[in-house]
């Protein structure tokens, strides 16, 4: 299996998994991540129609979105420490990973300085696992007021990696809490309308639970060294 035919099958399965849930294919973003993949590699998935990509590692990214350009939207998908926020706006097109008020103070006044706005997604960490960043689910309204006049950070939705599990299914309910989350925004005034959620593993779940981006990594380019 080539890139390239990865990126239909996983494709194929996006749209076989929108139908299902009754959605329209078009609201779902195949996010491909790069992470520790090589530029051919990446080359080869844009090439094969991939137009968003996601990096976690600032320092490969840069060289990446040099050689590959800004024809493909580029994405934070990394913990993103607060003194690395004015490189990751110059990078990136959207961070999906504003885990604290300090950082997204610090990306709104470095877009400002930049003359630019920049997307983002709240990330949270739906099992309240210790070793994965994000904000809480209680926390979530607290923090859209409290960056809401943030004009030069766009918060566009909210972004989870949830506990793995080898079943998916078990996975399922917290790709339904996030959605709740985004919904219960919205009802309070908020307009959130993405979500981030969905790898490898699970990705056809997520969607059927609203994904509107699945971020996927080894099943496009394989295991990661
Ligand atoms: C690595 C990574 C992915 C992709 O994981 P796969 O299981 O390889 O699809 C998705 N999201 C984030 C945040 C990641 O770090």
């Amino acid at each position: 299996m080539t890139v390239a035919d990865n990126v239909r099958d996983v494709a194929g399965r996006i749209s076989r998994a929108a139908v299902r849930a009754g959605r329209r294919v078009e609201d779902i973003k195949l996010v491909a991540i790069t992470k520790t993949v090589d530029i051919d590699m990446i080359r080869e998935a844009a090439a094969a129609g991939v137009r968003v990509f996601g990096e976690n590692y600032l320092q490969e990214a840069r060289g990446k979105i040099q050689a590959i350009g800004h024809g493909v939207e580029w994405h934070m998908t990394g913990r993103l420490q607060r003194n690395k926020a004015r490189d990751a706006v110059n990078l990136f097109d959207m961070v999906q990973t504003v885990d604290s008020l300090a950082l997204a103070q610090e990306l709104d006044k470095r877009a400002g300085s930049a003359g630019k706005v920049i997307s983002g997604l709240i990330e949270v960490n739906i099992g309240e696992e210790d070793s994965k960043s994000g904000i809480k689910s209680g926390e979530l309204l607290p923090f859209l007021n409290s960056i809401k006049d943030l004009n030069n950070l766009s918060i566009r939705g909210l972004m989870t990696l949830p506990p793995y599990s080898v079943n998916p299914e078990e996975v399922r309910p917290y790709f339904k809490a996030l959605r709740g989350m985004r919904d219960t925004a919205n009802s309070n005034g908020f307009s959130l309308s993405e979500l981030s959620m969905g790898m490898s593993h699970d990705f056809e779940v997520a969607v059927e639970e609203g994904a509107t981006m699945v971020r996927i990594g080894t099943a496009i380019f394989g295991e990661r060294r």
